[in-house]
Parts: C-alpha cells; sequence; structure tokens
C-alpha cells in the first residue's frame, strides 16, 4: 500500500505539468488557433433540430460508417484508404502512440506541438524530439541519423508546424516516411489554411498515415478528428480505440456541416487574406521579426517577450508566449489569426506595450 494515494501514480505522470488553458473571459482570444466566426443563423438552427432529433437514449452509431464516408468525399481521401475517428486529434494521437510507440518510442521534431511529448509519457513510452534548423527547416541529416539510432516505432511530422507555421520541404518528409522502420504520423491539423498536403500521396506510402481535424476549420468544440491510412494499420488502430468514442451529437453536427463545408473553407479563406494583412503588419513593427506561415497563426520574436506577453493581456488581449519552451524559440510569440477587429485590436495593444 503506497503512503499516499498519489505516490500510486507513475513517477513520469507526477512529473508532467498538465496542459492548462489560461483565464480568457472578456479578452481578444487569440491564443488557441480557433475560427473567430460563428456560424449563419439559419444553419445553427438547423443543427438544432438535429440536435433535437437524435436519439440520446442510444448508444452512438457504431462504426460511424456515414460520417466517415462523408469526410473520405469531403476530404477527398484517395480510394483504398480507410478512417479511424477520434474525439479530437489528440485522441488519435493517444491511439497510435499507445499501439506503435512501442520499445522504440515516438521521435517527432522540435519545436512542435507540446502534446507529441506528454501523449508519449501517457502511452508509456519513450519520445526523442530532434531540433530543427535555426529556420525551422527540417535538419534532415540530424533526423535521419537519430530515426537509424532511435528505431522509432512512430515518427510524427507536423504539415505546417505548430508552432512555427512552416511547412517543411516535402521532399524531406518523404525521405523521413522512407527512411522510418515504423509509422509516420503526419498531423494536418492546419490543412485548411496550408499551400500543400500528404493526403494524395498516401497510397504510395503503407507505413503513412495522414491526420486532420474539424477543430481549426471552424468546429473546435464538437472533438472530431480524422486518421487516414492504409486498411491494414487502420483496423489494427482500430483496436485501441474506446467504444462510442465519437458521440451521437459530434456525429450529426459533423454530418450536416460537411454538406455545407462551403461555409467553412470560405471562412478559412478570410483568415487566410487576414493572416496576409497580419504578417504584413507585424513586419512594420519596428523590432518585430514575424515568421512566414501556411497556418492560422503567426509567430513572432520580438524582445522581451515575457513583458511583450504581460502588457498585450493587461490590455485586454490572450496570445500565447513560447519563450522558455524551446532553445529555438527564445523571445517568441504566437498570435492567431482573429477578424479583422481582432487583429487590429492586437496590433494596437502590441503598439502600445512596445512604446511603454
Ligand atoms: N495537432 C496539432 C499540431 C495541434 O496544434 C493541435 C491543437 N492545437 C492538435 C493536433 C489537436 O487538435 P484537436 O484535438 O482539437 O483535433
Amino acid at each position: 500500500m503506497p503512503k499516499k494515494p498519489e505516490d500510486a501514480i507513475r513517477p513520469e505522470i507526477r512529473a508532467l505539468n498538465g496542459y492548462t488553458v489560461p483565464h480568457s473571459d472578456g479578452m481578444v482570444k487569440l491564443d488557441a488557433m480557433e475560427n473567430p466566426y460563428v456560424l449563419p443563423a439559419e444553419l445553427r438552427a438547423r443543427l438544432g433540430r438535429l440536435v433535437e432529433q437524435a436519439a440520446l437514449n442510444r448508444y452512438p452509431d457504431l462504426p460511424a460508417a456515414a460520417l466517415k464516408g462523408d469526410l473520405k468525399r469531403v476530404l477527398q481521401v484517395p480510394d483504398g484508404m480507410e478512417l479511424v475517428l477520434g474525439n479530437g486529434s489528440d485522441e488519435l494521437i493517444q491511439m497510435v502512440c499507445m499501439a506503435a510507440g512501442g520499445q522504440g518510442g515516438v521521435l517527432s521534431v522540435e519545436p512542435t506541438f507540446v502534446m507529441f511529448r506528454m501523449i508519449a509519457t501517457f502511452a508509456g513510452t519513450r519520445y526523442v524530439g530532434v531540433d530543427l534548423r535555426d529556420d525551422f527547416s527540417l535538419d534532415i541529416e540530424r533526423t535521419l541519423a537519430a530515426i537509424e539510432r532511435e528505431r522509432p516505432g512512430v515518427v510524427i511530422i507536423t504539415y505546417p508546424n505548430n508552432p512555427t507555421g512552416n511547412l517543411f520541404d516535402a521532399g524531406l518528409v518523404e525521405r523521413i516516411v522512407e527512411a522510418a522502420p515504423g509509422i509516420v504520423l503526419l498531423d494536418e491539423a492546419y490543412h485548411a489554411f496550408a499551400s500543400d498536403s500528404f493526403m494524395s500521396r498516401l497510397p504510395r506510402h503503407p507505413n503513412l498515415l495522414v491526420m486532420r481535424t474539424l477543430s481549426k476549420l471552424g468546429l473546435a468544440g464538437i472533438r472530431l478528428g480524422v486518421l487516414a491510412g492504409h486498411a491494414a494499420v487502420i483496423q489494427e488502430l482500430g483496436k485501441v480505440r474506446l467504444p462510442y468514442n465519437i458521440n451521437t451529437l459530434t456525429q450529426v453536427v459533423a454530418r450536416e456541416m460537411l454538406q455545407h463545408i462551403n461555409v467553412l473553407t470560405e471562412q478559412a479563406g478570410t483568415i487566410k487574406l487576414e493572416r496576409s494583412r497580419l504578417l504584413e503588419a507585424l513586419r512594420g513593427i519596428p523590432g518585430v521579426t514575424a515568421y512566414p506561415s501556411d497556418a492560422n497563426f503567426i509567430l513572432f520574436r520580438t524582445s522581451q517577450a515575457e513583458r511583450v506577453f504581460d502588457g498585450l493581456k493587461q490590455r485586454g488581449v490572450l496570445i500565447r508566449s513560447l519563450h522558455g519552451s524551446h532553445r529555438l524559440l527564445a523571445d517568441c510569440l504566437r498570435v492567431t489569426v482573429g477578424t479583422p477587429d481582432e487583429n487590429a485590436a492586437f496590433l494596437s495593444a502590441l503598439k502600445q506595450t512596445l512604446a511603454a
């Protein structure tokens, strides 16, 4: 019997700082890569009627074949490829780490999405991070050497990468896919804002999985992640999926929204236009270095990033500070592209903070 109940928790779990979400009530919220636009009233009313009719006394549809069919069509999943769905793509990352991490563990390039390391730890598997180059491009020699040395069960590459916003060179990603002894999970969470995807290349690579989420497209609240891959791998991953992980409300809303996907892709188009304006505005501010982005956020560097982050917060604008999270991110901040008004509020608060 442990002395205290919490002593029973695995040491590597006790050593973690859990994923926390800062208080944001009443603030201009530009910290979480959400789509800032709400749905048209008519569409919301239609969703309301569908939810009203949903059979909530029954377990959700399993295997959610209708939803998967709609997703394959809308996401242009190549013929013959299969899907497994997750309660957000976070859950899919967990499924892949649990099922395939094994002895070799999980390898990713850094800086990247912090949950990869955390989820590998939850899954009780090893995690190895390989640094990107100073310009956030892939260090291919170092990455291939690490793959050869560590023989990871899973390599995770984010395309485009969070928090740096860039798309890696596709040819280099292909070399990693070819060299990896196990699965390569290509996380395309920001696909809606990106100029390239590996989805159409999926049939050529039996060890590749392409992951998408509806979160950044405007449906973060329904929690739906999609993993596409070859049937043999998807079938195995399906074994670690908890039964009924995609609830009925998510299925109903997702199916309807996939019929109206143009509403969301048009919003994504507006966000991309705003991204160009925001990037240009940031680049015009002395002392700010803003990096190019294929996602719905922009990474920028400025001296005294912590002070700038706090100054923005005091002025009612919440972004994300990455200072201290990785050697390559010293003095870096990340801002989500919001509505024109939100972006203007951010830029004005930033200028005031820098002048203070
Ligand atoms: N992958 C990346 C790269 C992300 O940035 C995020 C969320 N910030 C996720 C996955 C998780 O998204 P979700 O669980 O909402 O699908």
